[in-house]
């Protein structure tokens, strides 16, 4: 099964992402955590993107096409993947319809994650992440049971994501609505769009997308 989860940032794809990847054995492919990779080696690629993420702008379509595609190619993908920040772009949604027909692969399900602009620049401003094993938090939301501490491994560094500003928030909803957004109708004509409403809480949400791919 290759789904794709589609919505502005933070509407909780990484989120669920996770949760599918385990519940259903699929692979994650999140394309801001690969470009945060490659930001972080100092690859060629990560100094293409580094500013241009910073700014909450989208890095240029043939450097992501090309990087999903390698990355689709690897033998853990066969199986079945969750694709979480791809496509972003009408341009990219097209090249990954032709990649996936010359692998014999077909997309199984677009899930829309609808949540309304302002609840997102909350989410995204408060949330961090335990450096150690990658658990993640939230200023308001979700604390750690013990401040300082994460539940998971125990570990006392957290990070924060250099985007993560309310200034950059703006731009990446606006980039989000502009450049994103009208994939949505190319899904819907090909009869595979479903939307699920990512203002309910973690679990019902998790439920609705089952229910979603139940139905697929
Ligand atoms: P994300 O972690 O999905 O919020 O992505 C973080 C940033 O990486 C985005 O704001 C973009 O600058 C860049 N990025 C991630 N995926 C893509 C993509 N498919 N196309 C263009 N830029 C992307």
């Amino acid at each position: 099964m290759n789904v794709i989860l589609l919505g502005p940032p933070g509407a909780g794809k990484g989120t669920q992402a996770k949760r599918l990847e385990k519940r259903h054995n699929l692979i994650q492919l999140s394309t801001g955590d690969m470009l945060r990779a490659a930001v972080a080696s100092g690859s060629e690629l990560g100094k293409k993107a580094k500013s241009l993420m910073d700014a909450g702008h989208l890095v240029p379509d043939d450097l992501m096409i090309s990087l999903i595609a390698d990355r689709i190619d690897q033998p853990d993908c066969a199986d079945g993947f969750i694709l979480d920040g791809f496509p972003r772009t009408t341009a990219q949604a097209e090249a990954l319809d032709e990649m996936l027909a010359e692998k014999g692969m077909k997309l199984h399900s677009v899930i829309e994650m609808k949540v309304e602009d302002e609840i997102l620049v909350d989410r995204i401003t408060g949330r961090y992440t335990c450096a150690n094993c990658g658990a993640g938090y939230h200023d308001s939301f979700q604390r750690p049971k013990v401040a300082g501490v994460c539940d998971a491994c125990g570990g006392t560094e957290f990070k924060r994501r250099a985007d993560d500003t309310a200034e950059t928030v703006r731009t990446r909803l606006a980039t989000y609505h502009a450049q994103t957004a009208p994939i949505l109708p190319y899904y819907q004509g090909k009869g595979i769009l479903k939307a699920v409403d990512g203002m309910a809480g973690i679990d019902q949400v998790t439920d609705q997308i089952e229910r979603v791919l139940g139905a697929a």
